[in-house]
């Protein structure tokens, strides 16, 4: 017999076995547990059911009394499609709860909530949890405490976070000193092994635990590990370091491997890390680490897990357009997590394997790998989660397996995160609790070999397209992907692109006019806003004879230009894309350098600017080979469409690639010439655009390059009769100055000159009193601070409701406080400069202001680093009224206006209480707000249940109305059709009343 079929025969064997152990130990119904099983098989039933099951659960805790949970469930439950038994529908029906007593409902949906919340939680506090691990003790199993405080958002909260670890380990030490030993859990072939062992998670350590800047995320971690190791060691615990997201695997890797080589580790046994085999890379880590150990020299554990985040690493890969880095079916991670069981197996003399799983199969292959490379059973152990597989604990524990149970303890706010992920796995078709102790699927399918038998797995989430407009074929568009920064080489990437930018730094860039450079008297210093003594380049300065020549060079190549086929353009576009893709990190570079753009939101900038030159591409290609068609007996007619002439595009500093790629590259599309007027302070990256779209090809004098002052130049291009159409992006005062002059028809000007005109915002979010604050506090802060909030779509008034401002203003504060202020070439570097020192006077003025108008909350402090440049600390300002100049004028800086709302309603009214209606958003649970706020928020963009800015091209046209625009939407399908002048053509097909015979059709 092959050794593979002796293998499975004893697993098959082992697995029976567990598996009858198992079934002796199931819960009857007088147990909460059987309950819970009944419960989750009615999700079962229906999808629907259980996404609004799991979002009702979401909220719960947020929901303070009973009548608000009332409405919620009913909220949540109110949708004929759901199959609800005929008792419930019955209860929380539409207009029941009214004529029931909301108390009643309230009470036993709470109960229901805090049985199934125990079910998986230890308990609230220390001495609850300590209670629950003295009962598992006198099971005869094990444990490892783990304290529910994940992704953190404030340095005080990671504080705390680290706190309670420091108690828990004093409490625990204590205590454990009076347990009787139990052999099979308290000791290995090494001797007593440590009673206390805790579990932590590095996102609860510090609340900007990022790749992006690995040395700065040790050091933050480290400073609250550290003290926690040193207490753990003297108190002889035990402390693992769990793995969480894929995005943070490679820095949660080379933190463990740092700090335990550190001289005050190296030598200690009593540490260990998780690592995941449904990672496609799983087996690599393992390898690292198992070399790691073997440098060190010392012993340490490994928890062997799948991995508890597959439903989120999918859709994120598939949001993304990514290969997912996790298996994606379910049977190959069952593979490799077997492959995995014997390496580590194969390597028992460096670590202390420990399995954590619920599958009976994978459990079986642990023990019959062990006998086969003959590890003895007091050499490893098996884990599993409180209130999982009870039965199979038990089982284990009959069969003389040291059994640890991972018990979480702590509030549920910030633990739902980790309830959710429970729930998940109890009620996955996927899972092997479902159908292992749910389903009761047949014992010998459920022991087979994952390479043999390979499971069926559900279809992994899809994007998913409902085109409504059949004339619309567009759902094939791809959206570039962001820079992975979570990886070392493409971190390398960046730092040798900002070291190249810098070694251009003096370059001269002139003007470009129909293909010829320019040099002019006057210059301009583009410089640094990090670093003002930085002169990122020399940009000349056009003169009005330069535009004029400009615009005459633009109109000359128009006819061409137009002339030039859909197809041959929209490849050109393409060519261009593919380009500054190639170059994308020197482009990023140039924008943290010249903008003061911090890496994330450069880079992010880049992509956005792809996606434009692709999608105007894809688009133009569509509509002119769709032209519509409307043909009648005897008359054909078509609507076309035909470029408007020379465009002038003035962008500004805020998207200096993406806005201004997105302006030109749809002017391109449509046949138009341009002559492209940059924000002066980003003039060198629009040089390098300029540069790029000559090297693909564009011809010359489509594409004029006149950087000058606003006041001389822009006003001369929008009032010059030759030009056709403005495209113009910046703020309210220039904009509204530009649509006047825009608006007269100069002499010899054949034409009303079109105005594309977008301008600012004053970006209201609103947090509802049942949110999820640690969310919405999380999206504020990126909506308000990042790039120093001078984004059109930054959030500058946070309107909270009366229920939680307190609580959210608390939140608000310590997370304000953390928020990294630096230069932008900084890759940890949230808030950077403003743009220039005109700005900073500016802001600063309206910082006093603020100070007559409301009450400052929070002011961030400057670090020394920030000293000399454009910096502005973030402000958080409070009790201030709707009406308050602070609350209603544009300030283009990282100052955040909070305003507090009696109920709903009121905060809808604050918040379209603007002239602006560019971005807006709102954190609810309620599906009744949001509704509602679909309906009534009136904005360009509402976002809901997360940040405000970072829109994509295609899924999310961009743009607004009110004094915010002129309600076009970049990135949308009509976006071009701005740019054009339709046509409709009508053509008489009769001749002497005879029909063409392809017009007639048969007569049934
Ligand atoms: C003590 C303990 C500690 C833990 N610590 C961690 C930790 O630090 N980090 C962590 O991430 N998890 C951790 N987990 C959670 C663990 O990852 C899950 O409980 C585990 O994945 C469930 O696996 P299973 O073998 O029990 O169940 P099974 O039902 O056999 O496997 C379910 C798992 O298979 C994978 N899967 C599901 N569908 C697919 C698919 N279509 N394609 C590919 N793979 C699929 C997923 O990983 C899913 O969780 C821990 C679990 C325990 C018991």
């Amino acid at each position: 017999m092959a050794h593979s079929e002796r293998f499975n025969l004893r697993v098959r064997e082992i697995g029976r076995e567990v598996f009858e152990l198992a079934d002796a130990a199931q819960p009857s119904i007088f147990q909460a547990a059987w309950w819970f099983e009944q419960a989750t098989r009615m999700l079962d039933r229906d999808d629907r059911l259980r996404t609004r099951a799991f979002q009702f659960v979401d909220c719960l805790p947020s929901l303070r009394d009973n009548a608000v949970l009332t409405r919620h469930l009913a909220e949540y439950l109110d949708d004929k499609r759901l199959d609800l038994p005929k008792i419930f529908r019955t209860a929380v029906g539409p207009g029941r709860l009214l004529t029931m007593r909301e108390e009643l409902i309230g009470r036993a949906a709470r109960f229901g909530a805090t049985q199934m919340a125990g079910r998986f939680i230890t308990g609230y506090d220390a001495p609850s949890a300590i209670k629950t691990i003295e009962r598992l003790r006198a099971k005869g199993m094990a444990f490892t405490m783990d304290v529910l405080g994940e992704s953190t958002t404030s340095y005080s909260r990671a504080d705390r976070y680290a706190e309670v670890y420091h108690h828990l380990i004093d409490e625990l030490a204590a205590r454990a000193a009076s347990w009787e030993r139990i052999p099979l859990i308290d000791e290995d072939s090494n001797g007593p092994m440590p009673r206390v062992n805790l579990s932590i998670k590095l996102t609860g350590l510090d609340p900007h635990f990022d790749a992006i800047d690995t040395d700065r995320a040790i050091r933050e971690v480290s400073s609250r590990l550290q003290p926690l190791l040193h207490r753990a060691r003297r108190a002889g615990a035990f402390v693992n370091i769990d793995m969480e997201s894929y995005k943070h695997r490679d820095l949660t890797l080379e933190l463990f491997k740092r700090l335990f080589l550190e001289d005050d580790f190296r030598d200690w046994c009593e540490i260990g890390i998780a690592v995941q085999a449904y990672l496609k890379d799983g087996e690599r880590d393992l390898i690292g680490l198992l070399e790691w150990g073997k440098q060190r020299g010392t012993r340490f554990t490994i928890r062997l897990v799948k991995g508890a985040y597959w439903d989120a690493e999918t859709a994120a890969a598939v949001r993304n357009y990514k290969d997912p880095p996790v298996w994606t079916r379910k049977y190959q991670s069952d593979a490799c997590y077997e492959r995995m069981t014997r390496i580590m197996f194969q390597h028992a003399h460096l670590i202390r394997p420990a399995f954590a799983s619920h599958n009976v199969r994978s459990l079986a292959v642990v023990i019959a790998t062990a006998e086969e490379l003959g590890v003895s059973r007091n050499e490893y152990e098996v884990q599993t989660l409180f209130g999982m597989g009870d039965p199979l604990k038990t089982a284990m524990v009959r069969l003389g397996q040291c059994v640890r149970v991972y018990c979480p303890y702590g509030d549920l706010m910030p633990g739902m995160g980790y309830l959710i992920r429970r729930l998940l796995e109890n009620t996955s078709n996927e899972g092997f609790l479902k159908q292992g102790f749910g389903d009761r699927t047949s014992h010998d399918r459920l022991l087979a070999d994952p390479t043999i038998v390979k499971q069926p797995s559900s279809p992994l989430p899809a994007r998913r397209y409902r085109n409504t407009d059949p004339e619309e074929p567009m759902a094939t568009f791809k959206n570039a992907s962001n820079t992975n920064f979570a990886t070392g080489e493409n971190r390398r990437k960046m730092i040798g692109a900002i070291d190249y930018v810098r070694g251009e730094c003096g370059r001269t860039y002139p003007l470009i006019i129909n293909d010829q450079t320019v040099s002019t008297k006057a210059w301009h210093d583009s410089i640094n806003p990090s670093r003002p003594r930085e002169v990122i380049g020399q940009v000349a300065q056009a003169t009005t004879a330069d535009v004029s020549q400009a615009i005459k060079a633009a109109r000359r190549a128009f006819q061409q230009w137009r002339a030039v086929r859909a197809a041959d353009r929209a490849n050109l576009l393409r060519k261009a894309a593919d380009r500054i893709e190639m170059r994308r990190f020197e482009m990023a570079a140039t924008m943290i350098l010249e903008v003061g753009k911090p890496w994330r939101e450069a880079d992010a900038d880049v992509t956005e600017a792809v996606d434009h030159w692709r999608y105007y591409a894809d688009q133009i290609q569509r509509i002119e080979s769709h032209p519509r068609l409307r043909n009648i007996p005897g008359e054909d007619n078509m609507l076309a469409y035909s470029p408007k002439g020379v465009c002038a595009v003035i962008s500004p500093f805020a998207f200096p690639l993406a806005i201004l790629s997105g302006m030109t590259s749809a002017a391109l599309a449509a046949g138009n010439t341009v002559v492209m007027k940059p924000a002066r302070q980003a003039s060198v990256l629009a040089a390098k655009l300029v540069e790029i779209l000559g090297d693909v090809g564009i011809p010359p004098g489509v594409v004029n390059f006149v950087p000058g002052p606003g006041t001389t130049i822009g006003q001369h291009l929008v009032e010059n009769g030759d030009v056709n159409l403005v495209a113009f992006t910046g703020s309210h005062e220039v904009g509204t100055g530009v649509i006047r002059a825009g608006a007269i028809v100069r002499p010899g000007q054949g034409f009303i000159k079109k105005m594309i005109v977008e301008m600012g915002g004053k970006n209201p979010i609103i947090v509802d009193d049942d949110a999820d604050l640690d969310g919405a506090v999380q999206a504020v802060i990126e909506s308000a601070f990042a790039f120093a909030g001078q984004k059109c779509s930054s959030c500058s008034r946070l309107i909270v409701l009366d229920g939680v401002y307190d609580v959210l203003l608390d939140r608000l504060r310590q997370a304000t406080e953390s928020v990294p202020i630096g230069p932008a070439d900084a890759p940890a570097t949230m808030l950077g400069p403003v743009i220039d020192e005109r700005a900073q006077t500016r802001v600063r003025e309206c910082i006093d202001l603020a100070r007559t108008e409301g009450r400052i909350l929070v002011e961030g402090k400057l670090p020394p680093e920030a000293q000399g440049g454009y910096f502005v600390p973030p402000v958080v300002v409070v009790d201030v009224k709707p009406e308050a100049r602070i609350a209603q004028e544009e300030i283009f800086g990282p100052v955040l206006v909070v305003i507090r709302a009696s109920d709903f309603d009121q905060a809808i009214e604050i918040a379209n209480n603007s002239r602006y209606a560019l971005t807006g958003g709102l954190f609810s649970r309620s599906p009744a707000h949001i509704d509602r706020a679909r309906r009534e928020f009136a904005v360009g963009n509402l976002y809901i249940n997360r940040r405000i800015t970072g829109s994509q091209v295609d899924a999310q046209p961009f743009g607004g109305f009110k004094l915010s625009g002129t309600g076009v939407k970049a990135g949308s399908p009509d976006y071009l059709l701005h740019f054009m002048d339709a046509r409709c053509i009508t053509e008489n097909t009769l001749r002497s009343g005879f029909v063409p015979s392809e017009e007639r059709t048969e007569v049934s």
